[in-house]
């Protein structure tokens, strides 16, 4: 069958490295599990590239968020801010530790809306004894989860200063923005997830660059990255004896995952140029066309351009994201719906929610296109003609 007959992946991983090189050594030293060299190689190797203080390998994002929110003293019956426009593992972690989330609409970069997170605090909290308490119950706000959806970043120079002035610890879900970082500003040359008090990082299948299962954690000085390392591997307080002072976790990433990572990890420029061009291509292929537009990433960001998104023009088209999914699908294009608002799934129906519209909004009018590091010029093509025949078979 001819290349072009197959169906074209949302997002496959690309092993163009030396992965498997490494990958073999790893057996070959038989260090496979969470100790071995190439864990502390992963390590420092993150650490340089964020310019960050320091930074702790663990199984996944998931684990990375989590130990965020314990290290940064979320207690049970805390509030977390949140945009409910996102994976729900960034949310997950704050029910891990009995606190609840405060979902709070997003804004045109889709990440959290730094005006609506302050009007919350200005009028629907009260700032006692440098604490920050939502009015109706008392209970202290003591977070923002900000996830930097698709690549693109939030606002955060407004988020800092809103959390800087309320006491809010800011914890960056920068899973999937491995690479992005300011480029004006007051916070020019800082990468995603390095801003706040604590950035999460995953290397699952789908991320930039990928490890099989994996994260990283890092966080505004060595000693937090440090306990959070600490609570990773049980708590462990001694190399020898069994002295646990603190319930750890299993988090930590294994020798065989970060030898991937190593590799991954050393192409990372040069897919995130090749993100970078092929957002470009698709932008000429869809410039003009009424029917849907590639959604922007933001000014004065340079972004890993992890995701590419069109929005469907509802003025025209109002047929299902699920349908219209479907129907692209049917001719080997592959692409994936923007997920369910998080507060609107069974476990976080109950929670807070402060003026959700463009949450809302976006949740029914956006789709993921094609984005893999490997995909072909033809491929590109393939993807935008294919849309642009379906969208216009649905125009009434
Ligand atoms: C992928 C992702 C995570 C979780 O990472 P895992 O490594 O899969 O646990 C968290 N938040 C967001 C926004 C993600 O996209």
């Amino acid at each position: 069958m001819e290349r072009c007959d197959k169906m074209i992946p949302l997002s496959v991983p690309n092993f163009e490295g030396k992965e498997r090189e490494y990958v073999n050594d790893a057996v070959e030293q038989g260090w496979v599990s969470t100790a071995g060299k190439y864990v502390n190689i992963l390590e420092e190797n993150l650490k340089q590239y964020l310019k960050a203080p320091a930074v702790a390998a663990c199984q996944s994002g998931t684990a990375a968020l989590h130990l965020s929110i314990i290290d940064a003293g979320v207690q049970a019956g805390d509030y977390v801010l949140v945009s409910p426009l996102t994976f729900i593992a960034a949310v997950n972690p704050i029910k891990y530790e009995k606190a609840n989330p405060v979902f709070i609409d997003c804004d045109d970069s889709l990440c959290i809306d730094p005006y609506k997170i302050k009007k919350f605090c200005e009028e629907e909290c009260v700032f006692e004894n440098a604490i920050l308490k939502y009015k109706k119950d008392g209970h202290r706000v003591a977070a923002i989860v900000v996830v930097h959806i698709f690549g693109n970043m939030a606002n955060m120079e407004m988020i800092m200063d809103i959390a800087q002035k309320y006491k809010l610890k800011v914890i960056e879900d920068a899973t999937e923005a491995l690479g992005s970082h300011y480029s004006e500003g007051r916070f020019s040359g800082m990468y995603a997830g390095t801003i706040g008090d604590y950035g999460a990082y995953s290397f699952n299948g789908n991320k930039i660059i990928t490890t099989g299962g994996g994260g990283a954690v890092t966080a505004k000085n060595s000693e937090q990255v440090h306990h959070m390392k600490y609570l990773s591997t049980q708590a462990k307080d001694d190399a020898q004896f069994y002295v646990h002072n603190e319930i750890g976790y299993n988090y930590r990433m294994t020798n065989l995952q970060a030898a991937l990572g190593v590799a991954q990890l050393e192409k990372l420029p040069e897919y995130i140029q090749r993100k970078q061009n092929n957002y470009q291509r698709y932008k000429e292929l869809f410039d003009g066309f009424e029917l849907c537009s590639l959604l922007e990433f933001e000014k004065g960001i340079f972004s890993n351009k992890w995701f590419y998104s069109i929005q469907i023009n509802r003025k025209y088209i109002q047929t299902d994201l699920e349908k219209i999914l479907a129907m692209l699908m049917e001719r080997g294009v592959q692409t994936r719906t923007i997920w369910g608002l998080i507060c609107e799934q069974k476990p976080y129906r109950n929670d807070i929610t402060y003026e959700i519209e463009k949450a809302f909004r976006y949740s029914k009018c956006i789709l993921n296109i094609p984005c893999s590091t490997n995909i072909t010029e033809d491929e590109i093509k393939k993807v935008a003609e294919t849309i642009k025949n379906v969208l216009e078979q649905l125009v009434k």
